[in-house]
């Protein structure tokens, strides 16, 4: 147990030329403003001072016994000797702290400040832990300009609007989503889906920009309901692939019903069945009778009726009965695009009702659609357009942040067993 203590005197002063009190309160939240980093900084002051002396040893005799840090380069926990001092600003919660760190020099030659470490700062970086989540939790939801506003608000400091976007690329790069995670064993059900963002290089007149693709895991139940499998920018079905082998235990896997997804559906999880989205189904058959040349009313109440007979098909044959008997009906007017796909979508569009004859498992994509609406609101806002990396690096966040990810959580911890106190007498 290392503890320090500080006291210092306060005098706060109040003064009015005359005599009326206007502004009190912004002059008073100045002065708060300017005590708590002072205090922050002469607490941590005297317990760098311990934390050193316990590593070093007292002044002039170098101690041989493992202090409580150790070298980040070769790992040594003896054998430091004080090394001079350095001036270092530290936006944290609490404000904008200015240290003044005592070096160590280790026996390999590397020279590091303890205190640093010990506040999970890495070298050449000067942002807290517990602001960095609330900068990564702010950014993700407003652009980096208002993210930076709004931590003046509540912290008194922040990083430049420049310096949140590399914070956000850092995380990003940490979460790296399309990395698989470790087998997920408890899942019922595994769901793909795409979405379209503006970023990177225009291509053309009609550009509907780079594809999202994300995956995500469901549990029957529970509070921890929603897993995020992983999510790819720009890249084919092929590189989300490993982050879908993690749901390998999954009794079903519902998709869009694309041939890209299918494929890589068919190699990264060859025993999961396959079902297309009831709703997706519907929409394409819409879509597809209006290319065969159906009007509005007639192919809107036609998808309807075939989507609604399909959705609440009491069995897996009814289901398919009811698409057969849609199929036999286009064939018979020679529509050829919905034909085609109906037939398409037929192996896939009862097997929820095969796997859970109760009807209960998940047999759409719509989960999905609500997370990409939301990453939608985030990075298309009209008249912006994201580089490719920077669109990737903010997508990684808000999903990682929105699901919970594992890597999320560890990537900037404010909590642990440190306990402040202050007495007032
Ligand atoms: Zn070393």
């Amino acid at each position: 147990m290392l503890n320090a203590e500080s006291t210092a005197a306060i005098e706060i002063g109040l003064a009015s030329p005359d005599g009326s009190l206007r502004g009190w309160e912004s002059a008073f939240a100045e002065v708060r403003d300017q005590l708590v980093p002072a205090f922050v900084q002469g607490t941590l002051g005297r317990f760098e001072d311990a934390f050193i002396s316990q590593g070093c040893g007292p002044r002039g005799r170098p101690d041989r016994r493992d202090g409580p840090f150790a070298c980040p380069r070769c790992g040594a926990r003896s054998g430091f000797r004080r090394r001079g001092r350095r001036r270092r600003t530290v936006h944290c919660r609490l404000g904008r702290l200015r240290l003044v760190l005592q070096m160590v020099g280790c026996g390999c030659g590397h020279r590091f400040a303890p205190l640093l470490l010990a506040l999970g700062i890495a070298p050449h970086r000067r942002v807290g832990p517990g602001l960095e989540r609330r900068a990564l939790e702010l950014c993700s939801e407003l652009p980096y300009r208002r993210a930076a506003a709004q931590l003046w608000r509540e912290a008194g400091t922040a990083p430049s609007p420049r310096s949140l976007g590399r914070l956000v690329r850092r995380a990003a790069t940490a979460i790296d989503l399309a990395r698989p995670r470790p087998p997920l064993r408890e899942l019922e059900a595994v769901l793909v889906d795409g979405t379209r963002l503006r970023a990177g290089p225009r291509k053309g007149r009609d550009d509907r920009g780079r594809e999202l693709k994300i995956a995500i895991g469901l549990r029957r139940a529970g509070p921890a309901r929603i897993e995020l499998l992983g999510a790819v920018l720009a890249q084919g079905w092929d590189a989300l692939r490993p982050a879908l082998r993690s749901a390998r235990h999954a009794a079903i896997a519902v998709t869009d019903g694309e041939w890209g997804v299918r494929a890589a559906l068919a190699s990264a999880l060859p025993d999961v069945p396959h079902q297309v989205c009831t709703f997706h189904v519907r929409d394409s058959l819409d879509h597809r009778l209006w290319q065969d040349g159906l009007r509005f009313a007639a192919r809107r109440a036609l998808a309807r009726a075939v989507g609604n007979a399909i959705e609440f098909a009491p069995t897996a044959l009814d289901a398919e009965a009811a698409l057969d008997a849609a199929l036999a009906m286009a064939e018979g007017h020679r529509w050829r695009h919905a034909a085609t796909h109906l037939r398409e979508v037929r192996p896939h569009i009862a097997t929820w009702l095969r796997v859970d004859p109760g009807g209960a498992i998940a047999h759409t994509t719509s989960l999905l659609e609500r997370t990409m609406r939301e990453v939608n609101r985030r990075v298309d806002p009209v008249g912006v357009r994201w580089s490719l990396s920077g669109a990737e690096a903010i997508v990684s966040v808000l999903l990682a942040r929105r699901f919970s990810h594992p890597r999320w959580r560890r990537l900037c911890e404010d909590r642990g067993r440190t306990r402040a106190w202050a007495r007032i007498r």
